[in-house]
């Protein structure tokens, strides 16, 4: 019989053997798991601030901060400690059938007191998938409550991303996630997405801002407003590429929301709690939204907890309307809750936001702004401590490559792995999205690494004949 590793570090065993267990048991999210098992996966042992050790002792800087959610760093012992206390007093209870707990009760007042405007009002889920599952089924109950039931239609963005779950899978605009199962569900539709440098063409930022914010009123106009429930969108896209749409988009969005009886959804998920320097994404660009989704940053990815913020307006008709048919059973897992509680503790007592809007946002938009001036980089844009790059091989043209969409994204994204900086590729865009908490060096530290990976993918493209436009 194979070891089984005990749960320390490497449980005893080497990589290797680590590495075939996984292969022979592990099913991964979002994997070819043939490739995959025919590389080795990479197996990591622990986490330190911005910095995570693997199996074979690399130090690797991560640019990714997991996946959008560790915003105050690894091996913070206050989150374990909470975890730990909340486990030995109330490791479970539920917030069904008239009953509640008090982690439940603080984290949901902290959050409303956190979030802008009338969001007072906090439904747990598991994840942000779970949330945005909630919020289709929130806004239809809505406005059925309001006498308006043919009012069930959802517009969201093509390369959105809102989670994976049926619901989520299906709000978002990802066509290879629609392409497996029969997605999306009735009544979602999508309209295009404000990502200028790919699919701006002639059009100025501004006018194209414009006219893909117009698509909403058109859809609207398509779909019958009385049959449209919500518009739900990221206010910076994350999972599509961290495409910061052009400065035109949200406020011609608004007023088209202001003339129509729709709610508006922000995913808040990655950019809520403090990641655009802002508590919520939403603040930014001065947007109001009904509900927002959250997850993620919440509890710093210490606990899976997300949730839908929804504003009084919403809860008033909520209260009026009898019994809401749905929850989970880790809605406001207490253990979750407490943990998420000392989480903003901690961003607030340590001014996180602060830090971000006003040191760690504006070093790296110098710092990464300056990658724009790479051969292989088309457009360098980033969003408090989220940032992109767009590959090219024609700069002047913003023109894609001959080869596969990706192709150079991946090579990238190995070798930047190579020189121990985990940065992502969309396509062929390379994304990172820190730890809040990084430090300026640390930023120089991740820049200089970033650009030995441009170079080093330059090298590699060129030399295997793939620097060529479509
Ligand atoms: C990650 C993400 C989700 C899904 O959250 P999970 O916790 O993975 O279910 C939803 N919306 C956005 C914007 C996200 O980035």
């Amino acid at each position: 019989m194979t070891a089984i590793p005990n749960r320390t570090a490497t449980g005893g065993l080497d990589t290797a053997a680590l590495q075939a267990l996984d292969a022979a048991h592990h099913l991964h999210p979002f994997t070819h798991h043939g490739e995959l098992a025919a590389k080795g996966v990479r197996i990591v042992t622990k986490g330190e601030g911005v910095w995570l050790t693997d199996s074979e002792g690399n130090e690797i800087l991560d640019g990714m901060a997991g996946l959008w959610c560790v915003n105050v760093g690894y091996g913070r012992t206050e989150l374990a400690e909470a975890a730990y206390a909340q486990m030995q007093e109330l490791p479970y209870y539920n917030t069904f059938f008239q009953t509640t707990h008090v982690p439940a009760i603080a984290l949901a007042a902290t959050v409303a007191r956190l979030a802008p405007g009338d969001l007072d009002h906090v439904f747990f889920a598991g994840s942000g998938s779970e949330a945005n599952d909630t919020n289709i089924r929130l806004v239809r109950h809505y406005w059925a409550e309001m006498g308006k039931p043919g009012k069930r239609v959802i517009i969201s963005r093509r390369n959105a991303y809102h989670g994976s779950t049926l619901g989520g899978a299906s709000l978002g605009g990802m066509q290879a996630m629609h392409g497996q199962g029969g997605l999306p569900i009735p009544d979602v539709v999508h309209i295009d997405q404000p990502a200028w440098f790919a699919e701006g063409g002639e059009m100025s930022p501004e006018e194209f801002g414009i006219a893909r914010a117009r698509q909403l009123e058109a859809k609207i106009a398509e779909v019958g407003a009385e049959n449209v429930a919500a518009f739900i969108a990221e206010p910076v896209q994350g999972a599509g590429g961290v495409i910061v749409p052009p400065d035109s988009y949200w406020p011609e969005v608004k007023r088209i929301l202001a003339e129509h009886e729709i709610l508006f959804i922000a995913d808040e998920v990655i950019t809520g709690f403090g990641r655009t320097g802002h508590w919520f994404g939403s603040e930014g660009y001065g947007l109001a939204p009904d509900i927002m989704t959250i997850a993620k940053g919440l509890s710093s990815g210490y606990q899976p907890i997300g949730g839908s913020i929804v504003s009084t307006r919403i809860a008033e008709v909520l209260n009026e309307a009898g019994e809401f048919f749905h929850g989970y059973t880790y809605s406001g897992h207490p253990v979750a809750c407490a943990v998420a509680s000392e989480n903003l503790r901690i961003m607030e007592e340590e001014r996180v936001v602060d830090h971000v809007h006003d040191v760690a946002g504006p070093y790296l938009a110098e710092k990464w702004g300056a990658l724009a001036d790479h051969p292989l980089v088309g457009e360098a844009v980033s969003k408090g401590l989220m940032a992109s790059l767009a590959l090219t091989p024609d700069k002047a043209a913003r023109a894609p490559f001959a080869g596969p969409v990706g192709e150079a994204g991946f090579i990238t994204r190995e070798i930047s792995f190579g020189n121990n900086l985990i940065m992502r590729h969309v396509g062929d865009r390379m994304i990172i999205a820190p730890p809040l908490v990084i430090t300026p060096d640390e930023i120089d530290l991740l820049i200089e690494r970033a650009v030995r990976t441009l170079d080093m993918a330059h090298d590699k493209l060129r030399a295997e004949g793939m620097l060529k436009a479509a």
